[in-house]
Formats: structure tokens, C-alpha cells, sequence
């Protein structure tokens, strides 16, 4: 008698707590629905050849990361890093010897890193490399065993002709300054000189 009467009570508690479920439910699927549309999203944001980040998740990204560093005040450090004489592959072997010359460095580079640093294709045979939590000795050592690396790869542009390439390489230290550009302007002095001093070289930037 006590369990029939207990039943009438909360028969209508459990009506609405089943719509609140169902609701929640929805809900849930909704935002798993979001979180996938949003993963798509970043998968076409791969550049097609190399399946690194494509520059335009760059804004988001050094925005991110600065107010982050910010926050921590841990230093983050950013690498450019420019294939040099790029020209002459492909004018030498070929457009297609130039795409797999690109998809083998890009590789090498992303390889390279850990999985917590972000790599672009910051344009055509241009990288780059935002290293988290890092100084610039540690960036230093970092891209000095890169460079040498790409240095000694054999790069197979067609059966039986392998080339080599090198890179040139720019670097530069998050200052705490918010406006992420005037860091890639840093960077990007930096790489200059490194192409001016002779190539396959690392410089830093002195501010
Ligand atoms: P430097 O040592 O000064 O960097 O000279 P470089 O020849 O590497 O640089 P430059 O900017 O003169 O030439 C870059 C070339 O890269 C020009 C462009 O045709 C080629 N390129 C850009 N994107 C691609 C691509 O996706 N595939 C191929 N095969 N070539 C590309
Ligand atoms: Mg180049
Ligand atoms: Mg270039």
C-alpha cells in the first residue's frame, strides 16, 4: 500500500524529470554535433600539400598563446623558417620535384617539434614554428638540430635523383608585448639576415 501510494506521488517529479533528460540530451547531442562541425573545420584548415596549419589560424592561435603567456609569464618563441634557393629546384627538376621537396621539409619540420608547438605554411616554401613554454637557448638548440637535419636529408624528387636543400632560419622571443605582429616583423628581420650572412644559418633577434 505504501509503495502504490509512493508511486501516484512522484509519478508527476518523474514525468518532468524524464523531460529535463530528454532536453539535456539534446542538448549534449547539439554540442557534440558543434565540437565535430568545429573539428572539420580545423581538418580543412590543413594546407592541402604539406597538412600543416594554414596561416590564416595564425591571428587565433598568437592571440591565444600571448594572453597565455601573459597570464604565466612563461616565454614563448617564434621560428621562421624559409627553404633556401627554391627557386632552382623547381626551375631545375620541376614544379612536382619542388611540391614533394616542400611535403619532405614540411614533414621533417613538423616531426621535429613537440605536440604542443603549433606549425604553419606561413607561404610558399616559408614556415612557421611558434614554440610553447621555451626559451631562446632552449629555441636555439631546438632549431640548430633542425636545420641540420634538413641539411642532410636526400630528398628523392624522382627515382634514383636525390637532392638536398637547406633552410634559413629566423627566431625571435615573445617580449610581452600584446601585438603578435610586431613579433612575426621580428622573426621575419631575423630570417632576412640569416639569408644575408649566407644561408643555412639560424639568427636571433636582438630586439
Ligand atoms: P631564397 O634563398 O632567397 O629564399 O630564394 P628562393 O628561391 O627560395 O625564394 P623565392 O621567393 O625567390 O622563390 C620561391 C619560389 O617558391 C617561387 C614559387 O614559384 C615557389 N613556390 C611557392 N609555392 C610553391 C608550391 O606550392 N609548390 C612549388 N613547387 N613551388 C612553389
Ligand atoms: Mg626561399
Ligand atoms: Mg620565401
Amino acid at each position: 500500500r505504501m509503495r502504490a501510494r509512493e508511486e501516484v506521488l512522484t509519478a508527476e517529479p518523474r514525468l518532468s524529470l524524464l523531460q529535463a533528460i530528454r532536453q539535456l540530451t539534446g542538448q549534449i547531442h547539439r554540442l557534440l554535433a558543434a565540437m565535430f562541425d568545429a573539428l572539420v573545420e580545423l581538418e580543412n584548415g590543413k594546407d592541402p600539400l604539406t597538412q600543416l596549419f594554414n596561416r590564416r589560424f595564425i591571428p587565433t592561435i598568437m592571440r591565444r598563446e600571448i594572453s597565455l603567456a601573459l597570464n604565466v609569464r612563461k616565454p614563448f618563441v617564434l621560428a621562421m623558417i624559409d627553404i633556401d634557393y627554391f627557386k632552382k629546384i623547381n626551375d631545375s627538376f620541376g614544379h612536382n620535384a619542388g611540391d614533394i621537396t616542400l611535403k619532405s621539409v614540411a614533414t621533417v619540420i613538423f616531426d621535429h617539434f613537440r605536440s604542443s608547438d603549433y606549425v604553419f605554411r606561413y607561404g610558399g616554401e616559408e614556415f612557421m614554428v611558434l614554440l610553447v613554454e621555451s626559451d631562446l637557448s632552449q629555441a636555439r638548440i631546438m632549431l640548430e638540430t633542425l636545420r641540420a637535419k634538413i641539411a642532410g636529408l636526400a630528398i628523392e624528387v624522382a627515382p634514383g635523383k636525390p637532392i638536398s636543400v637547406t633552410v634559413s632560419i629566423g627566431l625571435a622571443e615573445f617580449d610581452y608585448h600584446p601585438d603578435y605582429k610586431r613579433l612575426i616583423e621580428k622573426a621575419d628581420r631575423a630570417l632576412y639576415a640569416a639569408k644575408s650572412h649566407g644561408r643555412n644559418r639560424l639568427e636571433t633577434s636582438r630586439n
